[in-house]
C-alpha cells in the first residue's frame, strides 16, 4: 500500500544530508568537545560550525546562539531564565492563548510560584491584535512570549509589530519559532525580538536537539547546573551529533527556504481547492493566506476528526487531529476554542501538514480516497444526517 505521510507539524523525517554529517560524529569523532586533546578539538569545532550555521538563520552573532534538548527546553529556559533573572523589576509575563503547551505550562509553573500571566485573545483565524499587547503591558511586566507560527493552524502573528510594542516599553520579547523556522525570515536586526526557540525535529533534523538565540545583554537565569558548558546558560556535555544534525538541517532549510516554500504552498492550494470541489460542508480554519505554506487546518462537518485520522491511516495516509500534543484526549484544541470555533466544528478537525517529499500525486490520491471516507462517515452520523433532511 501507499504511504503518505501528511504530518510534517508533528515531526519530520531526518534528511539524509543531515544523516550523513552527523554519523561521523557518532563513529571516529566522538570526542568531548571539553577535551583539550585532538578528539575533543575536532568535537569543539564541530560544535562552534552548528553555531555559526543557526546563527545565520538569525543573521545574529554565535555567541547569541545556545544548544538544548529541544522546542521544549528551549521555551522553558526563555520563560523562566527570563522571569527568574528579572523578577526584582516585576513578576508579569504576557502571552497568547493559542501557545504551545511548552510555553503554557511554562507560564502556568511561574503562576503557581506567585507571578501573574495574562493570556492574550485572538480572532477567528488565530491572530493576537498588537493593540491588546499595548494595552496590556504595565510598569511590572518583564516579558513577552507570543509564537512566530501557530503548530496547529499555521497561522503566521504579526511578531515584528509586537515585538516593536514590547521594545518600547523595555520589556523583553520572546518567540516560540519552532513551527516557523526555515520557512519565514527569522533576521533579529529587523525584528526586535530577544529570545527565539527552535528545534531540530520540526525541520529534517533530529530529535531531542534544539537551540535559543538570546540577544547580547539579555538577563536570564540557567535552569540546569553543571560545567561551564553553553558558556554556563546550558551545563550537560553537548550532544554532538544532534547538533551537527541540528546546524546541517538549519543551513538546508535556510539556502532552500523560496524553493520549499513555493512547492508547498503549490501542494497546499491545490489540496484545498480540490477538497472543496470534491466534498461539502468544510471549513477552513487557517488564515487562507497568512500561514506557514506547510499548514492547512481544515473542519469536516458532522465527523469526528479521530474517525478521519484512523480512516485515512488504514488508506496509508497520516494526518493529525488539531495537534498531536492534545490528540487521545477528548478535549477540543485549546487553539481553534480560543478562535471562537465551536467544539462541534473543532472536533471535525484535521491538520494536513505537507513535507518536502509530498507531490502532486499524494495529493491526488488523498483526494481520491477522502471524499468516500468522509461520505461514509457522515452516513453513520445521525447528527448529521438530520441536519440535512
Ligand atoms: C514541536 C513544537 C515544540 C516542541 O519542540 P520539541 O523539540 O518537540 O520539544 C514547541 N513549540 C512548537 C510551536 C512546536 O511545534
Amino acid at each position: 500500500m501507499k504511504k503518505i505521510y501528511l504530518d510534517h507539524s508533528a515531526t519530520t523525517p531526518v534528511n539524509p544530508k543531515v544523516l550523513e554529517a552527523m554519523l561521523p560524529y557518532y563513529k571516529e569523532h566522538f570526542g568531548n568537545p571539553s577535551s583539550i586533546h585532538e578528539f575533543g578539538k575536532v568535537a569543539k569545532a564541530a560544535l562552534e560550525e552548528a553555531r555559526e550555521k543557526i546563527a545565520e538563520l538569525f543573521n545574529c552573532s554565535p555567541y547569541e546562539i545556545y544548544f538544548t534538548s529541544g522546542g521544549t527546553e528551549s521555551d522553558n529556559l526563555a520563560i523562566k531564565g527570563v522571569a527568574f533573572a528579572n523578577k526584582n523589576k516585576g513578576k508579569h509575563v504576557i502571552t497568547s492563548k493559542i501557545e504551545h503547551h511548552a510555553v503554557l505550562e511554562s507560564c502556568k509553573y511561574l503562576k503557581r510560584e506567585g507571578y501573574q500571566i495574562t493570556h492574550l485573545p485572538v480572532d477567528r483565524f488565530g491572530f493576537v491584535d498588537p493593540d491588546d499587547l499595548k494595552k496590556n503591558i504595565r510598569e511590572d511586566t518583564i516579558l513577552v512570549t507570543i509564537m512566530h507560527a501557530n503548530n496547529e493552524t499555521g497561522t503566521i502573528e504579526p511578531i515584528e509589530e509586537l515585538a516593536k510594542i514590547a521594545k518600547e516599553k523595555g520589556v523583553y520579547f520572546h518567540t516560540d519559532a519552532v513551527q516557523s523556522a526555515g520557512k519565514i525570515p527569522i533576521d533579529v536586526e529587523k525584528l526586535p525580538i530577544d529570545l527565539a526557540s527552535i528545534s531540530g525535529h520540526k525541520i529534517y533534523g533530529p530529535k531531542g536537539v534544539g537551540a535559543i538565540y538570546i540577544r547580547k545583554g539579555t538577563r536570564i537565569t540557567p535552569l540546569s547546573h553543571g560545567g561551564h558548558h553553553e558558556r554556563s546558560r546550558r551545563a550537560g556535555t553537548e550532544n554532538i551529533p544532534g547538533i551537527v544534525g541540528l546546524g546541517e538541517a538549519v543551513k538546508i532549510a535556510f539556502k532552500d527556504m523560496d524553493k520549499y516554500n513555493e512547492h508547498l504552498k503549490n501542494l497546499s492550494v491545490t489540496f484545498l481547492k480540490k477538497l472543496k470541489e470534491t466534498i461539502n460542508d468544510i471549513q477552513l480554519n487557517s488564515h487562507p493566506e497568512k500561514r506557514i505554506s506547510s499548514t492547512l487546518n481544515i473542519s469536516f462537518k458532522g465527523v469526528e476528526g479521530e474517525s478521519i485520522i484512523l480512516s485515512l491511516d488504514m488508506k496509508g495516509v497520516a494526518v493529525a487531529s488539531g495537534s498531536a500534543c492534545t490528540s487521545g484526549s477528548l478535549e477540543p484544541s485549546h487553539v481553534l476554542s480560543a478562535m471562537g470555533i465551536e467544539p462541534a466544528i473543532a472536533q471535525s478537525s484535521i491538520r494536513f501538514g505537507f513535507g518536502r517529499d509530498n507531490t502532486l500525486e499524494d495529493v491526488d490520491y488523498v483526494i481520491s480516497v477522502l471524499p468516500e471516507i468522509i461520505q461514509r462517515l457522515r452516513s453513520m452520523s445521525p447528527i448529521y444526517t438530520q441536519s440535512k433532511k
